[in-house]
C-alpha cells in the first residue's frame, strides 16, 4: 500500500512539465520513486530505529498473548532478518515469524502479534516519514516554483493533497496476509 503514495516519479507520470526534472525532496540528490523513500539516505536512521522499535514490539506483544515461555530478542530478529526491511514494510511478512510465533499460541494469537506490531510501525512510518517528506515537499515545491493552482491544469486527473494520505489499516492487513501466505519466504 505504501506504493500507492504519491512520490515525485509518480507524479511526474501526471504532470510531467512540472515534476519530471525534480529530485527527492529530503536530500535533493537522487529522484524519488517508491525505493527512494526507504533507501534515502538522510532517513535511514529513522528507518533502523523503526526497525529496532518492530523487534521490541513484537516481544511486547508477544508478552501480552503467551503468558510462559516468552522470546528471546534474538530470535525475532533472526526470523525478521530472513526478509529485506523494505518487503515488510511493503507487505511481504517473514513465513520464518509466522512460524516461530506460531510454535507457542494458536494461530489467532499470533496474527494479533503480528498485526499489533506492524500496525504501530505503519503509524511510525506516516508519522515520522511520510509526514515529514511532506513537509519538505512543500518547502522543496516552493523552491521550484510549484504551487497548487500550476498543479491545477490536467482537470482529467484528481489533485493529490499530499498531507492527506489515509492508510486504511483492516484492507492493508488483508493484503498482507494474503501476501505472507503466497510468498513469505
Ligand atoms: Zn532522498
Amino acid at each position: 500500500m505504501f506504493k500507492e503514495l504519491p512520490t515525485i516519479k509518480h507524479l511526474s507520470h501526471k504532470y510531467e512539465d512540472l515534476y519530471s526534472n525534480l529530485n527527492c525532496p529530503t536530500c535533493d540528490r537522487e529522484k524519488e520513486d517508491h525505493n527512494h523513500l526507504w533507501k534515502c539516505d538522510d532517513r535511514q536512521q529513522i528507518i533502523e530505529d523503526i526497525k529496532t522499535d518492530l523487534y521490541f514490539e513484537i516481544l511486547n506483544q508477544s508478552n501480552k498473548f503467551i503468558k510462559k515461555d516468552a522470546f528471546e530478542i534474538d530470535a525475532i530478529i533472526d526470523a525478521i532478518n530472513d526478509i529485506d526491511f523494505v518487503s515488510i514494510i511493503n507487505g511481504l511478512i517473514p513465513k520464518k515469524l509466522t512460524s516461530l510465533i506460531n510454535q507457542r499460541t494458536n494461530q489467532q494469537n499470533t496474527h494479533r502479534i503480528i498485526y499489533n506490531s506492524i500496525n504501530k510501525i505503519i503509524h511510525r512510518i506516516y508519522e515520522e516519514i511520510w509526514k515529514p517528506r511532506c513537509k519538505d515537499m512543500i518547502e522543496y515545491g516552493k523552491k521550484h516554483n510549484i504551487t497548487k493552482n500550476s498543479k491545477r491544469k490536467p482537470s482529467s486527473f484528481k489533485r493529490n493533497n499530499n498531507n492527506h494520505i489515509t492508510i486504511n489499516h483492516q484492507s492493508t492487513w488483508n493484503l498482507w496476509i494474503s501476501m505472507a501466505t503466497n510468498l513469505g519466504g
